[in-house]
């Protein structure tokens, strides 16, 4: 029996990382061509053996998103290396911690800490947009998924540029969906909970008791329960589904 993303060639940025490396599993398990885009060119290569190990196709991509050549190479790779480029997962992403700015109010960001934090989490995303539009109008169509967050539907305490981006990729999401439907294009976004990734694991350490007492499910989520919706979502099953947030979070929003 085929995939449900059979013959599909997909981009996934954040690729060597927790949610990034469980979809590109799931979308090789479903049948996709993949291209592995990371920061970090050692995790993005452990992805695509990972993938090719399990039978898939994959192909390692290396830069920052938040660099728009960089990006438009990236799409370039993929359109050169399988013809078109039908799902893109536009998931890289940087937590607090990672800028310095763990545990900081929002008067006590660094102007640099907030500036990297839009840089990659907002920017990186309507860079990737910018230079996959084009590409999937080119061909007749395309589906993308962006990573947003409960911190794109909520403010969460001591996280202010990263709530601030998180909205702004739901904002982008729904105002691609609006611009880009009469292109056959689709454009949703993914928001998960607290999910056991490199991510969280500052967070948890600090508020982990906190965080999982407003958690209705009173776990966190595995990475690989993020993929399913993203595969679903960038699938021909989603076929009228557009402009649309969903909560992968364990009821988190539902309190
Ligand atoms: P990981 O840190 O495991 O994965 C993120 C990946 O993105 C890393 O491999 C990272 O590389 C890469 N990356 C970071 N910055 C850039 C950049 N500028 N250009 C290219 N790649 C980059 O975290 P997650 O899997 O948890 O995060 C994936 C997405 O999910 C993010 O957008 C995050 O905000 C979102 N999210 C995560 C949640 C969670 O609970 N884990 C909850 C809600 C949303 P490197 O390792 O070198 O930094």
């Amino acid at each position: 029996m085929s995939g449900i993303l059979e013959g599909k060639s997909a981009l996934i940025t954040g690729g060597g990382g927790g949610i990034g490396r469980a979809t590109a599993l799931a979308f090789a398990r479903e049948g996709a061509r993949l291209a592995i885009a990371d920061f970090n060119e050692q995790a993005a290569q452990e992805t695509v053996a990972l993938v090719n190990a399990a039978g898939g196709q994959a192909m390692t991509l290396t830069g920052d998103v938040t660099d728009s050549a960089t990006v438009k190479a990236m799409v370039a790779s993929v359109v050169a290396a399988y013809g078109r480029l039908d799902c893109a997962f536009n998931n890289a992403g940087i937590a607090g911690f990672q800028v310095d700015a763990s545990g900081k109010r929002t008067h006590e960001w660094a102007d640099e800490s907030f500036d990297r934090m839009i840089g990659v989490n907002l920017k990186g995303v309507w860079l990737c947009m910018k230079h996959e539009l084009p590409q999937m109008i080119a061909q007749g169509g395309g589906v993308i998924v962006n990573t947003g967050s409960i911190a794109g539907l909520v403010g969460l305490r001591t996280s202010s540029a990263y709530v601030a981006a998180k909205h702004g990729v739901l904002g982008l999401t729904k105002t691609a969906a609006l611009e880009y439907a009469g292109d056959n294009i689709r454009v949703n976004a993914v928001c998960p909970g607290y999910i056991e990734t490199n991510m969280t694991a500052d967070t948890m350490r600090r508020r982990g008791a906190e965080i999982m007492a407003s958690t209705p499910f009173g776990r966190m989520g595995k990475p690989e329960e993020i993929a399913e919706m993203v595969v679903w979502l960038s699938s021909d099953r989603a076929s009228y589904v557009t402009g649309a947030c969903y909560n992968v979070d364990g009821g988190y929003m539902a309190v």
